[in-house]
């Protein structure tokens, strides 16, 4: 069965009235810290019962940063146990969960009604506008009016 992402997202941005991806880590108790993780983007992980989320500083101030961001605070909303290690072929994993973390990262980067008031954009245009990068409209679901 399919879950509904896209209603996920949308009560946890009415719960904490914002879409901002570290605002809803420190409101659902997610650790994120930043550091040289090598050629891993992001990671999430369950340490001692702890959620946390680590970032590479190399994607800060990127179009990844908050795409990235989203992906792992996903896990952590839907897949808590398992850990994630995302990798720019992340964005080609077919895997279930790899999947879902996109597509909540998608929905909550991109709200529908971005889409509905620029009609005239192309998804990678409203990408751009926007600051992340054009894979995560991959991702996106418009939904009915
Ligand atoms: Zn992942």
């Amino acid at each position: 069965m399919q879950r509904d992402i896209k209603s996920i997202v949308n009560q946890l941005v009415r719960k904490y009235h914002t879409r901002n991806p570290y605002e809803l880590c420190d409101c659902t108790d997610v650790l994120v810290q930043i550091g040289d993780l090598g050629k891993i983007m992001g990671c999430y992980l369950l340490i001692k019962r702890q959620k946390c989320i680590m970032l590479n500083s190399s994607i800060i101030d990127t179009p990844l940063e908050k795409v990235v961001l989203s992906h792992e605070l996903g896990h952590s909303r839907l897949h808590r146990k398992n850990d994630c290690y995302f990798y720019g072929s992340t964005f080609f994993n077919k895997a279930k969960e790899e999947n879902e973390a996109n597509t909540f990262a998608a929905e909550l980067l991109v709200p529908d009604e971005i889409i509905y008031s620029n009609p005239d954009l192309t998804k990678e245009q409203i990408a751009r506008m926007l600051g992340y990068t054009e894979m995560i409209m991959e991702f996106k679901n418009i939904g009915k009016k």
